[in-house]
């Protein structure tokens, strides 16, 4: 097999859901294609990896405009942040997290929770293998950063925001409650173990109330193809 076929695949194989053959698939679909599909495409790759950023305070991925890349450089203090993040009427007191992107887009679309969002990325099974923190961990524990993102990492691959997730709240005294809408599958329940024992130490120093989503999602359920309803039902029922 050609050297820059399997070059290709290989990157293909980068993807989520993209295993040996759906790569090699994609190659030979392209190659069918004409020479100026392959531009048009590798330069919507190029141009997306470029305007798109993401926003420093939830991490979605969203296009600079021109105007924003001039306001944003005229100020290089000044974050980045989508949307949400710079709507001053939505509700400081609650953050809400999910695992990938587009769970915020649907948990939006259903138009049932205006707090504030961070999503934590990655692929949560690396989380499997890994020691919790010890329940007694202290502030200073957590905020070791060798301890949080060294076991996420062990593995290689996308990591898990949960520094990051430590950050924003430690750094976010607004923040009240932290709602977890997480799948509600093994990788989920993983996650959300996770994620209360690290942020125990708010819920001790600053009374920070950690929920999950209540009942609605079955078992196995994802946000991501819940509809308007579930997530209503998911959100109200939180505890
Ligand atoms: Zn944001």
């Amino acid at each position: 097999m050609s050297n820059t076929i399997e070059q290709l695949a290989s990157a293909f194989q980068k993807l989520p859901g993209v295993g040996p053959r759906q790569a090699k698939r994609f190659v030979f679909a392209i190659l069918e294609k004409d020479l100026e599909y392959a531009k048009t495409l590798s330069s919507f790759i190029w141009e997306a990896r470029n305007k798109i950023v993401r926003c420093a305070a939830c991490f979605y991925a969203f296009e600079l405009h021109n105007s924003d890349f001039q306001r944003q450089n005229s100020n290089v203090k000044t974050l980045r942040l989508c949307s949400v993040c710079q709507n001053a009427s939505r509700d400081n007191s609650l953050l809400l997290i999910v695992q990938k992107e587009i769970d915020l887009e649907n948990i939006e679309k259903s138009r049932c929770y205006d707090g504030k969002y961070f999503i934590l990325g990655g692929a949560i099974f690396l989380l499997n293998p890994i020691k919790l923190p010890r329940s007694k961990a202290g502030l200073s524990d957590c905020g070791d950063k060798n301890q949080i993102s060294s076991g996420i990492n062990k593995n290689g691959g996308d990591k898990i925001r949960m520094r990051e997730l430590f950050e924003r709240v430690k750094n976010d005294k607004n923040i009240k409650e932290v709602i977890l809408a997480m799948n509600a599958d093994r990788e989920g329940e993983t996650a959300g173990l996770y994620i209360n024992k690290i942020l125990e130490p708010f819920v001790q120093q600053r009374a920070l109330k950690i929920t999950r989503f209540g009942k609605g999602l079955s078992s196995g359920a994802e946000i991501e193809y819940a509809d308007k309803d579930t997530i209503q039902n998911a959100f109200q029922n939180r505890r």
